[in-house]
């Protein structure tokens, strides 16, 4: 059994019913053991940033899955909510993305993990931070909890709304 963070994020249409859409599959999907959810948090795009704003959060789950089938499930759960390839972090309906799994450092073209972008994204630690403060990320060897306190204070750092 493998313990997984997944973060999820969707910026069109209601986009906490995607959401919620997304986490009901996962968690009635028999490889899926247990799960806990973060907040949900309102976020301003970045990058790209003439777009409406997010929903983020972060889900563990406990996991008989490969982190390669871990990805191949996501990316299905993604196209049964009907996400359209769209530009490079513009918007999406539902984005979901493997953080980590346990301490594997995967660098392949189609999977990387840790998640490159993870320890620069406020959008991404605040919510792992709720549920993940102790864990290390396995590069850096930093907790959760001391990447979020190394967070620029100019970075947005969202809203939570449930
Ligand atoms: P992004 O999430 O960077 O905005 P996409 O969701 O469109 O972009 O990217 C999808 C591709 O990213 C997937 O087909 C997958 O192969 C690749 N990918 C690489 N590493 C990961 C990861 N850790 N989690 C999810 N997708 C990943
Ligand atoms: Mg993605």
């Amino acid at each position: 059994m493998a313990i997984a963070y997944i973060s999820f994020g969707s910026n069109i249409g209601d986009r906490v019913e995607y959401i919620d859409t997304a986490l009901g599959i996962i968690r009635a999907h028999p490889f899926v053991q247990q799960m806990q959810v973060s907040s949900y948090y309102e976020t301003e795009p970045v990058g790209n940033v003439d777009q409406p704003k997010f929903i983020n959060g972060v889900v563990k789950i406990s996991t008989t899955y490969s982190c390669e089938d871990l990805l191949a499930f996501l990316l299905r759960v993604e196209c049964m909510l009907g996400r359209e390839k769209t530009v490079h972090w513009g918007p999406r309906n539902i984005d979901l993305d493997i953080l980590l799994y346990d301490d594997a450092c995967i660098s392949q073209p189609n999977l990387q993990v840790p998640h490159p972008e993870m320890h620069n994204r406020a959008f991404v630690l605040i919510p792992l931070n709720e549920i993940a403060p102790e864990v290390k990320h396995p590069i850096s060897g930093k907790t959760i909890r001391e990447l979020v306190e190394n967070i620029s204070e100019e970075t947005t750092r969202g809203v939570v709304i449930q």
